[in-house]
């Protein structure tokens, strides 16, 4: 048997694959072209549902066809489901003597008794299992185990790209077109991003999108023209973009247009869709097939570069489409839309804020994740809701979003429109009004507490000084470069980390060292998919497994800040251990710039990010060896409450006044104090006014902000004793409930603004 002719018959019909947009008839392709190849009566593909934890039956050859979809096998259950299990092949001569033989009546599987299955896996993740069977007298050897675990490496990679380009695992994620709008009308969100909109809405569904893109029927007359009309919108419309990105950012965020200006016009990409359809093909199957092609290529490749391409040719394959079928004018369709999406690239928030998109409403995820703090930056109203139904709401359904209560209403009646509207003004007021900010903090007492401020774009600074910020308490390292298509270098980080100290004169900025994985994962560095990513390797992990990374950032870091008071912090740190490697790691890149003679900072501050329980039992040791505590209170409440920041399902958990979350604070605190450690706040905790009293009262004196929330923050301040504080503090701490804790602090809250109340009224 010949088996390298089946790989390559295998590899052949990747192609079929794409041209037909058909898995059905792809995978009974496959069953019918490996049997003929092993000479088996019977061949078989499952695919594995995770959620389900269930094989089914999806194609056969040799079996009843109505088997197909109806047979289905737990994992462990019959040869195929304990193969899938054990990730390991099963083949049996006599099939029905194996205990773990299950029998199907009327499947017709009796007659092949000589049974082989192999699972389907990538790496360890379990995608299916694919059998032969024959006759008993026939029975399958060592070289047929080879051969079909070769066919099912193959077949692995092909589908997990079909689920991924068709939407193989329709179902839960397929979204129905929404007729009658019923409990859609309000939905109750919540806030990730303030403001207010009232717009059309714009839904974003790539799934859908290329799904009724590859369904439409080919044969509808598009012509070489139409493609040529298509690929020179295309052109303009990212020339725009890079442009007003450009314009509107400080960041190097334009260059990701700039690669997909130049891939557009690429021999390979465009030159090769048009030598198809001059062949005769239409030009949506051309730029699906050319696309597919392209991006299976560049994935495969051990080049992280060239893979990352991958990433951006989908996304211009997607323009490129949607300018071709959707024969869209040349116009920004974003530009006063409210965006309804499940989810969009980092890029794809750049873009829409610099065409002037309205709002966002995200049908999932969590307000503290990443995309969400880049919203906030660029200013984007955004509220996360709860109802994937959502996405099935026709193109410019009007919808009111208001990023003050989290209340999204599709299609409202006029009544509630104008309320919302005189609201919003009336806010828009207080806000001219909030910007009279000071540029020293003060409690009610006199106390001092440093405002600083916590920047994730360099866009930021500019509110940040405007609201004077007494400095940066965060700056995010990582969001400028997720926006972007490669990897900076090191005198690429170094611009940019110039830029942010040369924008903050005389000002104290402390630097968070990379912190990637969990849900902010650059595409072009092609972080393994993880089934746990919060707990996988993330952050300073991430960094010391990739110390020639690290050490140019470290370095990029120590040349911006010469001459700055800038210091610098390791996020996510789960050990002494850890934090002391990484200190070596800045000590020697700071010895290797002394050598090279580079200017650079001689002895930044090192301090450590509390985000991880495990340091708070060793609080004291850290405070000996650490110069200064920043409290991330986002993934503090994440890890010590194990709820995942970004799931909207567990939200209601995700409990910053945990009884837990706050005594841990306060033991960081008292060894802070003892060790004479400076220690601030720079999670998300810090924005709410409802925990100052409580922050106040344990000692914190240094809090990091969104920008957007100094004026506020500083305000409430200013309405506080400390006296009041400390002992607010001490009521909290005493509690064991969240209820109760949660009560204590909003009547302090109330009774301090009704104070103001009849302080004004007298
Ligand atoms: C935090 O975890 O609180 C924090 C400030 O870091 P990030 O939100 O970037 O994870
Ligand atoms: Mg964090």
């Amino acid at each position: 048997m010949d088996h390298l002719k089946l790989l390559c018959d295998i590899g052949e019909l990747n192609w079929i694959f794409s041209d037909r947009a058909s898995t059905k008839a792809f995978l009974q392709r496959i069953v019918g072209i490996v049997a003929t190849h092993m000479r088996a009566d019977v061949c078989s593909i499952y695919l594995f549902d995770e959620g389900k934890c269930e094989l089914t039956l999806k194609a056969t050859k040799g079996l009843h066809p109505d088997s197909v979809e109806r047979v289905r096998l737990k994992l462990g259950e019959g040869l195929v489901g304990l193969a899938l299990q054990q990730l390991e092949p099963v083949c049996e001569p006599v099939a029905s003597t194996n205990p773990h033989f299950k029998f199907f009546p009327g499947i017709l599987e009796e007659r092949y008794e000589s049974f082989l299955v192999v699972p389907i896996l990538r790496g360890t993740a379990r995608i299916g299992a694919l059998t032969v069977q024959r006759q008993q007298d026939y029975p399958f050897g060592d070289k047929d185990v080879l051969a079909l675990r070769a066919v099912a490496s193959q077949l692995a990679n092909i589908i997990e790209n079909a689920r991924l380009l068709f939407s193989l695992q329709e179902g839960p994620r397929a979204v129905e077109a929404v007729d009658d709008l019923g409990d859609l009308r309000f939905i109750k969100g919540r806030v990730a991003s303030e403001g207010f909109a009232f717009a059309e809405a714009v839904v974003v569904d790539r799934e859908r999108f290329l799904g009724q893109v590859l369904s439409l029927d080919v044969d509808r007359s598009y012509t070489a023209d139409d493609f040529r009309r298509a690929v020179a919108l295309t052109e303009s419309q990212l020339r725009n973009v890079q442009k007003l990105v450009g314009e509107k950012l400080s960041e190097d965020a334009s260059l990701i247009f700039a690669s997909h200006l130049l891939m557009l016009r690429d021999r390979s990409f465009f030159g090769a869709m048009t030598e198809l359809i001059e062949a005769g093909e239409s030009p949506p199957a051309a730029v699906f097939k050319v696309a597919k092609h392209l991006i299976d290529l560049f994935a495969q490749t051990e080049d992280p570069y060239i893979r990352e391409k991958a990433h951006d040719l989908k996304d211009l394959t997607m323009r490129l489409l949607g300018n071709l079928v959707a024969e869209r004018e040349n116009e920004s369709i974003w530009h006063g839309r409210i965006v309804v999406a499940r989810d969009l690239f980092p890029s794809d928030l750049l873009q829409m804020s610099s065409e002037g998109v309205a709002g966002l409403v995200f049908v999932g995820g969590g307000v503290t994740s990443h995309l969400s703090i880049l919203a906030r930056s660029l200013r984007i109203p955004l509220v996360i809701v709860d109802a994937p139904r959502l996405l099935g709401i026709s193109e410019k359904t009007m919808v009111l979003l208001d990023g003050e209560t989290g209340n999204v209403y599709v299609d409202p009646h006029p009544s509630v429109v104008s309320n919302f509207q005189a609201a919003h003004l009336a806010r828009a007021a207080v806000q001219a009004e909030k910007e009279s900010v000071q540029s020293i903090t003060l409690t009610a007492d006199g106390t001092r507490i440093h405002l600083l401020a916590n920047i994730n774009i360099l866009a930021d600074l500019k509110g940040a000084r405007e609201l004077q910020a007494e400095g940066i308490g965060l700056y995010r390292t990582e969001l400028p470069f997720i926006v972007r298509s490669t990897f900076p270098s090191e005198e690429d980080q170094y611009a940019v980390y110039r830029r942010l100290v040369e924008g903050m004169p005389g000002r104290p900025i402390a630097f968070r060292t990379l912190d990637i994985g969990g849900d902010k994962v650059p595409p072009y560095l092609h972080h393994p998919t993880e089934h746990n990513p919060f707990l996988g390797l993330r952050s300073l992990r991430f960094c010391l497994q990739n110390r020639p990374m690290f050490a140019d950032q470290l370095r990029a870091i120590l040349r911006a800040g010469a001459g700055a008071q800038v210091s610098i912090m390791f996020p996510m740190v789960s050990s002494l251990e850890e934090f002391l490697e990484a200190r070596d790691i800045l000590f020697s890149c700071r010895d290797e710039l002394a050598r090279e003679g580079i200017p650079h900072i001689h002895g930044p501050r090192v301090g450590i990010m509390i985000e991880i329980p495990s340091v708070v039992d060793l609080i004291d040791d850290f405070a000996r060896e650490a110069d200064f505590f920043s409290i991330g209170t986002n993934d503090l409440i994440q890890y010590t409450l194990a709820v995942d920041r970004t799931n909207e399902k567990v939200a209601n958990l995700y409990v910053a006044h945990h009884p837990s979350v706050l005594r841990t604070i306060r033991r960081v605190m008292d060894a802070a104090r003892y060790g004479r450690t400076e220690v601030s706040v720079c999670g998300e905790m810090a924005n709410d006014e409802k925990y100052l009293p409580f922050f106040l009262g344990i000692g914190v004196r240094i809090l990091s902000l969104d920008p957007l929330y100094l004026p506020r923050v500083q305000r409430a301040i200013a309405r506080i004793h400390l006296e009041d504080a400390t002992r607010i503090a001490q009521e909290v701490l005493a509690q064991t409930r969240v209820d109760a804790i949660g009560r204590i602090l909003e009547e302090y809250q109330r009774t301090s603004l009704r104070g103001i109340g009849q302080a004004i009224a007298s």
